[in-house]
């Protein structure tokens, strides 16, 4: 694995790594549920230049994700082990292993290795692109419906991420509710299970605090009770459920780095998100 790390320096992992993290477990400091952000498990080299924002996981690097996890005691569940047991304040390890975009490469690559390692995962279906015959996102091929029944019939959770995959917080409030609704609708009627919880597509907004109002009452009258973002953090049951935080996962994610993600020590980014986005919000006024 060592050969998939970039050389050039990384001030996040280097920060996460011998900085924070040495100071958390110096300070006996437990972090919360980390809920994984993954999206592609597969073999194609990554797109993006700087590893905070690949996308990609190799598959050797998800077995070695998840044999880390078993490892280290983490029990997979899904996001109702938030509401279950406080996981932080009772001792429990739990994680969340999420994948957004609906792509085939979870049924061919990711699924088999969950198998092996007893553990569920919640796949989020931008229904728009989900159909039999197969249909393309980002021009890579998505889950067919029936590989989606196969998959629900073997413990893995679907929720939605939107039916166009767009920018909800360009529409207007009808055209929002509509993309909750008819993408949980859709997913509850081909799969004939609930649909609990959606994925927020791209960057959450979440300096924008009238349209984060919106949204959390538009999920709650689709009948969500939980809702992921791109916000970096671990959760506890004292989260808010509907904008929770997640930890982005790739094939960049040595084990020094998973670790210190899972313990919370890269959530200080998170701090630096939300300073980048109000100053974005604020120059944008400006102008
Ligand atoms: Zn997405």
């Amino acid at each position: 694995m060592k050969n998939l790390i970039l050389n050039g320096f990384r001030p996040d992992r280097f920060i996460s790594c011998h900085v924070v993290h040495p100071v958390l477990k110096m300070l006996n400091v437990s972090g919360g549920v980390p809920i994984l952000m993954y999206h592609n498990i597969s073999w194609e080299r990554g797109g993006h230049p700087i590893p905070y924002f690949e996308t990609n996981t190799f598959p050797s690097v998800f077995e070695e994700h998840m044999r880390f996890l078993a490892a280290e005691g983490y029990k997979p569940a899904g996001l109702e082990c938030l509401i279950a047991t406080g996981a932080e304040k009772t001792g429990s390890k739990h994680v969340v292993i999420t994948f957004d975009d609906g792509y085939l490469d979870f049924y061919r690559n990711a699924f088999p290795i969950l198998r092996r390692h007893g553990a569920t995962a919640t796949v989020f279906l931008p229904t728009g692109y989900i159909s039999t015959p197969r249909k393309m996102f980002k021009q890579r091929p998505c889950l067919n419906w029936n590989e989606i029944r196969e998959l629900s019939q073997n413990g893995i959770s679907f929720g939605s991420h939107s039916q166009s995959h767009g920018e909800l917080r360009n529409l207007c409030p009808k055209g929002m509710e509509d993309e909750l609704r008819i993408s949980k609708e859709i997913i509850e009627n081909m799969t004939g299970m609930p649909v609990h919880s959606f994925s927020y597509p791209y960057a959450f907004p979440q300096a924008q605090k009238d349209f984060v109002r919106l949204y959390r009452a538009a999920l709650i009258d689709a009948g969500y009770k939980f809702g992921v973002t791109t916000r970096i953090g671990l959760n506890s049951r004292d989260s808010d459920f509907l904008t929770l935080k997640r930890i982005p996962a790739s094939s960049h994610d040595d084990p020094l780095l998973f670790a210190a993600k899972l313990e919370g020590a890269y959530d200080w980014l998170h701090s630096l998100q939300t300073l980048f986005k109000k100053s974005r919000e604020l120059s944008a006024m400006e102008f």
